[in-house]
């Protein structure tokens, strides 16, 4: 069952813009546990998507979905793309003691067109070169991953993202726990790659983050309650309503 809430503007996405994915009743989960119920949405081309709830609302398992990692239990779900999506996992996932340096870390990125610990052709190096640059992390290449700041480390992660070369990109909570300073500089980053022709798309429980993208899919309890215009969605009585009892 689909509930939306009655102030909720009609579940169109931003004019003018094709959609990138789109899906239809899509239900997903894990074993004995499923947690997206029936979800109808269209996620735009060459446009700042937000998946926005409260934590355990689903926002990292549709991104699962959406990354083609975790698989639909029923529905359907269709990708107007041909290159399989670049996933930027949570920072949290990524496990701080790996004895991996930031040059490593972004380079592994190459493993999906290289295959993993083959050695890089020069074009990988000057596609990782340039992905470190855009993040300004040429100064910290060989630092240990665990030894950066948070907001140091998500741009590691980012650059590996980038490296993968997809006009899909897919964040999961890319902004959250780090200072003001960090996140604008990702929010600004991200509105920078959508308009050199990335679609991108963030699972984010943090509303200015929300706020700035070109649309938001508002979810609650594994339910799409909402999706269109930010500013017109993330309204203070309906995130009253999202986050009570959450
Ligand atoms: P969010 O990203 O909004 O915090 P998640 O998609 O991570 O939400 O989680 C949604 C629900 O799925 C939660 O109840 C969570 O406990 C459950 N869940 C997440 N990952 C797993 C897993 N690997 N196995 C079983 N349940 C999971």
């Amino acid at each position: 069952m689909k509930i939306m809430f009655k102030d909720s503007p009609s579940p169109a996405p931003a004019k003018n813009r094709t959609p990138r994915i789109r899906f239809t009743e899509l239900s997903a989960g894990y074993p004995g546990r499923p947690v997206l119920h029936e979800l109808d949405a269209e996620i735009p081309a060459l446009a700042l998507t937000a998946l926005v709830g409260p934590n355990g609302s689903g926002k990292s398992t549709l991104l699962g979905v959406l990354a083609g990692v975790i698989q639909p239990t029923s529905g359907e779900l269709h990708h107007a793309g041909d290159r399989p999506p670049a996933f930027v996992p949570q920072r949290s996932a990524v496990g701080d003691t790996l004895p991996l340096t930031v040059r490593q870390t972004v380079e592994m990125g190459r493993w999906g067109e290289r295959g993993p610990w083959r050695r890089l052709t020069r074009q990988d190096r000057a596609i990782v070169e340039t992905a470190m640059e855009r993040l300004g992390i040429m100064d910290l290449a060989s630092r240990q991953l665990g030894e950066l700041s948070g907001g140091q480390r998500q741009r590691a992660l980012i650059a590996q993202g980038l490296t993968q070369e997809s006009e899909l990109l897919l964040l999961d909570e890319p902004t959250t726990g780090l200072d003001p300073e960090a996140r604008e500089r990702i929010a600004a980053l991200l509105t920078e790659l959508v308009t050199d022709g990335v679609t991108v798309v963030q699972a984010t429980h943090d509303l200015e983050a929300a706020r700035s993208a070109d649309t938001c899919l508002l979810l609650r309890d594994g339910h799409l309650v909402g999706q269109g215009n930010p500013e017109q969605l993330l309204t203070a009585s309906t995130l009253a309503r999202m986050w009570e009892s959450a």
